[in-house]
């Protein structure tokens, strides 16, 4: 049975322009980090400045190598979001070190940082705040908390290539930002991350640690240290330099796009709209809402009709890994990451959208959450 309408949650915006790039990389025989993974780091350095970027095989790599590379692990703490994608609370048991919750907010879906320093204890080494689906956390008060207990910050900006508060940009504000080329980002590179840092010294132990613990001293090869391959291939750089010369158009029609939503769908009392705060430049990596009543019905009906649509993230101590391990009772410790966990929905926004598929959704979700 064909469906009403097909529209996917996510299309990636990967154009002739840009696959003819890839093949002429992957004609040159090239196929590992080289020129282009250069020019890559180089360009998102500039356009975020920053003094580094560092590429690698994708979001959760860039978490982990910043934690290895700022020596957190065995019997450290890291403070992190309760509701995010479970990757960043993983990177930090995978090291050995234990991530501490914090509840978010339930407005902007970020971490409440009133809410961090009753966590901060001895063992604490770094937070690790995330810009959820493309909004800004409150990063200066984090770095403000950070400096008081001398801690480090990893801006996880997975999902915030662009994303700025008060004109600056997010992974420009931490010792390190970290980002994901995943294609449910705004571009990428199928797999993909890059850490950013103003760090010199960072920035070299991040190369060293991609790439086997290699470093080059006058021409001769040292194995300084023990590390890994989370390199990236010259043609995944290809692929996102390529976007990269169209990006902030890109976001003006995200932009766009979220106005509309905002506009559809706003006089409906069955669902809250995600915040627009004025200075914070949002991305709208993902049009993230909270819905009334049964949330998996409405997707249900929503993929039904043709329409793609899912939860935006996990509240991470729910879950069972870590509900095992640690035992949490996450509906009580976590009220507004249970929430958005349970009543968060995902609805379709990227360019290659019209504008009439946005007034599709919006009408069809407003129907769906009357029922
Ligand atoms: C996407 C995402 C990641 C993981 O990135 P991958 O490239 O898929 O490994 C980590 N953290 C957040 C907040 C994300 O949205």
């Amino acid at each position: 049975m064909s469906k009403l309408y097909n529209i996917p949650l996510m299309v990636p915006d990967i154009r002739q322009e840009d696959i003819d790039v890839v093949v002429e990389v992957l004609r040159s025989g090239m196929l590992v980090q080289g020129k282009w993974v250069e020019k890559l780091e180089e360009e998102i350095a500039r356009y975020l400045g920053v003094k580094h970027a560092i590429a690698v095989s994708s979001g959760t790599a860039s978490l982990h190598l910043a934690l290895v590379a700022l020596g957190i692990g065995l019997g450290d703490e890291v403070i992190v979001p309760a509701f995010s994608f479970v990757a960043t609370a993983n990177v930090v048991e995978v090291v050995g070190a234990k991530p501490v919750f914090v509840d978010i907010d339930i407005d902007s879906f970020n971490i409440n940082t009133s809410q961090i320093e009753q966590v901060v204890t001895e063992k604490t080494k770094a937070i690790m705040p995330v810009h959820e689906f493309g909004l800004a956390c409150d990063i200066t008060k984090v770095m403000e908390i950070a400096t008081k207990y001398d801690l480090k910050v990893i801006e996880d900006a997975a999902c915030a290539l662009g994303a700025q508060e008060n004109g600056k940009f997010v992974g420009s504000f931490g010792d390190i930002g970290s980002f994901s080329f995943h294609p449910r980002k705004a571009i990428t590179s199928g797999e993909g991350g890059i850490l950013t840092t103003n760090d010199s010294h960072l920035a070299n132990n991040l190369r060293m640690l991609r790439n086997h613990g290699i470093s080059y001293v006058n021409d001769s090869i040292s194995f300084s240290t023990a590390g890994l391959n989370y390199r990236m291939t010259d043609y995944q750089a290809a692929l996102l330099v390529s976007q990269l010369g169209r990006f902030e158009q890109l976001l003006k029609t995200r932009n766009e796009y979220a106005r509309l939503y905002n506009k559809y769908l706003g006089e409906c009392d069955f669902i809250k709209l995600p915040m627009v705060i004025s200075n914070k430049r949002h991305t709208w990596q993902s049009f993230h809402v909270l819905v009334k009543g049964d949330r998996d019905r409405i997707v249900k009906r929503l993929s039904n009709l043709g329409i793609g649509c899912n939860l935006g993230a996990q509240c991470i101590p729910s879950l069972q890994y870590y509900t095992n391990r640690y035992g949490f009772n996450g509906e009580e410790l976590y009220p507004n990451a249970s929430l958005a966990y349970k009543q968060g929905l995902v609805i379709p926004l990227y360019p290659s959208l019209v504008t009439n598929d946005i007034l599709t959704v919006a009408n069809e979700l407003k129907k769906i959450s009357h029922e």
